[in-house]
């Protein structure tokens, strides 16, 4: 079991009361330790919501917002809210919905300066973009990095951390590169979903074991995260909402406990800004 004054942070999850667990998930994350967590707004569609303006994201993230503080009152820490547009949207806007590259990067732009808006007033903590993780053609990738170029500016503009989805790779040190040409220093760009050696950006390090121990080995900042979507259809698609705190519990039983302090409390506060441990309350 994890002490109670120790900052257990999931860096990627998603939360989604009106259909699903929501906050009995955050209960769930809590009673086995879990602290802080990013809540990441779900895909646009997934809410219904089919984009032709970056206005039309704006109802999906106060939703998000909203969560977000149901979850802080659950939590002896506190959540924080990452706001952006899912890149695997493109596909839904040109395959199924008609528009040009061109036009679905312009819907996506504007999505992410609606984001912005959100980390400009202080209600948002970050910015999520990123490129599809799977193949496309050509002018779809370019539209797709032209996207995430855009989030590298304006996370630049604000000094806010962009999280990433993006294909699987081990070596993306030519993305981190765009940001830092941008002006975004590489070590506020995270990748989501990543594996425990990747170079480039910061890894939020997906909780299979094996690359948690490369993470932990490496001795490189890095975050650790679920992924968890709160969808039931889908209930093998990826971690639960205790997985972060059981590996947790797990890394310190192998004497990781530089490693854990890294992931918990170090990176968060590199990458973010945010204080893991002021943020929370001992009983
Ligand atoms: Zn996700």
């Amino acid at each position: 079991m994890i002490d109670d004054d120790r900052p257990v942070l999931d860096d990627h999850l998603h939360l989604d009361p009106d259909n699903n667990r929501g906050i009995d998930a955050v209960r769930d994350f809590v009673r086995v330790g879990g602290t802080h967590m990013l809540v990441v707004n779900k895909p646009s569609w997934h809410l219904g919501v089919e984009a032709d303006a970056g206005e039309d994201f704006r109802p999906v993230f106060e939703r998000t917002l909203e969560i977000v503080e149901a979850a802080s009152a659950e939590l002896p820490g506190r959540a924080w809210p990452v706001l952006g547009v899912h890149p695997g949207l493109i596909s839904r806007l040109v395959d199924e919905r008609g528009y040009a590259p061109a036009e679905a990067r312009k819907i996506m732009r504007g999505g992410i300066d609606v984001a912005v808006e959100y980390v400009e007033s202080g209600d948002a903590l970050a910015l999520k973009s990123g490129r599809p993780h799977y193949e496309v053609d050509d002018d779809v990738w370019a539209a797709s990095n032209a996207v995430m170029r855009r989030a590298f500016e304006r996370g630049a503009e604000l000094d806010c951390a962009v999280q990433l989805h993006a294909e699987s790779s081990e070596d993306l040190t030519e993305v981190a590169e765009w940001a830092e040409d941008a002006g975004l220093p590489a070590h506020r760009v995270v990748k989501h979903y990543a594996s425990g050696r990747l170079k480039g950006p910061v890894p939020s390090v997906i909780c299979d074991k094996d690359e948690l121990e490369r993470a932990a080995e490496r001795g490189e900042p890095f975050l650790m995260e679920t992924d968890y979507i709160d969808d039931p259809n889908r209930p093998g698609a990826v971690l639960g909402p205790k997985t972060v705190p059981r590996r947790v519990a797990w890394l310190l039983e192998d004497g990781y406990d530089e490693a854990v302090r890294n992931a918990h409390v170090e990176t968060p506060e590199r990458v973010y800004g945010i204080d893991t441990e002021s943020t929370l309350e001992t009983v």
